[in-house]
Formats: structure tokens, sequence, C-alpha cells
């Protein structure tokens, strides 16, 4: 059983699924169990596409549901020749307050240096935004032992240009790429010792505040364990956050596990 200090997030990354109808039907399913049921310690964020996030932003706001909106990505520049970019000042005009940063898919399959991830981060914070940054090892430097130096390195390089103050605000998810979309998630004893980890690096760098959420086929079955891992604050959930069952059970196993229901 655990009680934390800090409000659990659980955040809803869409990816590249559904179109802005069918983001307003689901946010709109969502809004509808939450007026029923509200959750009493958990912040509930979802990441639609770009496209969505207008229609999105819209409803949470005339309909008062009780959920942040988040964008998946965000561009390091203010504005100018970045063809198919969008600004962090853009987002926050249109309502969106979080944004994911240095999604494992941005790193792998568009080239999303470190460098341009910590970028990413300071623009996003510059424009008042709350952001998601993302860290994680693939198989191999897992298999290979190099899992915590790794994401040491990730974290340390992200935060590097930000102040102490800046630092703890940051919403760092952990999320071994091994676990993300495989329907197999790490388990309890890796989540356990990799949480302690960010912890322990993130107070070295001065990032007392910051939540750690865990990201990797986590589900309504294997949420609650999870949840009740002590540095685990949440969850970055892609595929499970496309239902909205499933994404309030998921926040629901937050909640209980908050309140010492576990
Ligand atoms: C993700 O992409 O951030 C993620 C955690 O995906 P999934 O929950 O589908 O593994």
């Amino acid at each position: 059983m655990t009680t934390r200090a800090t409000r659990p997030l659980v955040m809803g990354n869409w990816k590249m699924n559904l179109d802005f109808v069918e983001a307003l039907h689901l946010v709109q399913e969502i809004g509808v169990v939450l007026h029923h049921q509200p959750l009493e310690h958990t912040d509930l964020v979802v990441a639609p596409p770009f496209v969505d996030l207008r229609t999105v932003c819209s409803i949470v706001e005339s309909e008062q549901i009780p959920v942040g909106v988040g964008a998946q990505h965000v561009s390091q520049f203010e504005s100018g020749a970045h063809t198919g970019e969008v600004s962090a000042s853009m987002l926050r005009r249109l309502g969106v307050t979080w944004v994911i940063v240095g999604h494992s898919e941005r790193r792998t399959h568009y080239a999303m240096s470190d460098e341009v991830v910590a970028a990413t981060l300071a623009a996003a914070l510059r424009a008042g935004m709350n952001a998601v940054l993302c860290v994680g090892e693939d198989e191999e430097r897992r298999r290979g032992g190099e899992h915590q130096s790794f994401v040491g390195a990730q974290l340390a390089s992200a935060l590097s240009g930000l102040s102490p103050a800046a630092r703890s605000v940051v919403t760092v998810a952990y999320e071994p790429l091994w676990a993300i979309g495989t329907g197999v998630s790490a388990s309890i004893e890796e989540i356990a010792e990799m949480g302690t980890f960010v912890r322990a690096t993130l107070d070295d760098l001065g990032a007392t505040g910051s939540r750690i959420l865990y990201g990797g086929s986590v589900n309504e079955d294997n949420a609650g364990d999870i949840a009740s891992v002590r540095s685990i604050d949440g969850f970055l959930v892609g595929g499970a956050s496309l239902r909205a069952a499933s994404f309030l059970a998921i926040g629901r196993a937050c909640d209980d596990c908050y309140a010492g229901k576990r």
C-alpha cells in the first residue's frame, strides 16, 4: 500500500490515431463518465494529433471536462521558416497546456537528438507549458546492462540548460522502448529499479519536484500493480488511451492507489 504526496498524472498519447470527429467522440465519452464518477486525486491529460487539438480544446472548455489537453510534439523554435512545425506559443493560444517532449518514436524515427530534445523542452517551458520528457533505453542497451547509464545521460542532457526551478516542473516518463506497443510491460521489479534510479538522478540534478511516469504497454489489468510502485506517479499510455473505458480504468487505478485503498 502506498500513499503519495504528489498527485498522480495519467496522460493518453493518441499518436497518429483518431481524426477530429473521432477525437471529439472519445473526449466526450471520457467527459460523461468523469462527470458521473470524477477522479479525486489523479490528473488526466489527453494528447491528440495536432489537427484534433482545436476541437478537443473547445469541447473540454465548453463541457467543462476535467482533462488537460496536450500535444505530442512541439518545435524548438518560436516562429519562421520551419515547414511542418508548430510552436509552443501557437499551442498555448489554442488552450493546449501540456506537451510530450522527446518521445522515443520522435527520437528514433525522426532523428530527434538529445540536443534537440533539450532545446524543445526549454522552448515548451519558456512558453509556460507543462512538459512530459520521455526517456528510456532500447532492448540492446537493456541486454548490455547500460539502461541506467543511458537514461541518466538522457536526463542530464535534457535538463542541462534549465534552471533548478524549471527542472522541478518537468514530468519525466520512463518508457523502455522494448515495452512500448508490445503488449508486454516491464516487470514490477524493473519499473521499481528504474523509478528509483530516475528519482535519484533527478535529485542529483536538482529536479526534486518532478513527477515520474511509467510508459510501455500499460493497461487496465496491470495499472494497479504498477501504480503501487513507490517511485511511480502515474502513466504515459499509448494504445489503451484510445478507449475511454481502459483510459479511465487506468486513471482510477492511480486514484485508488493514491487514496491508499489498495
Ligand atoms: C507510448 O507510446 O508512449 C506508449 C507507452 O505506448 P503503449 O502504451 O501503447 O505501449
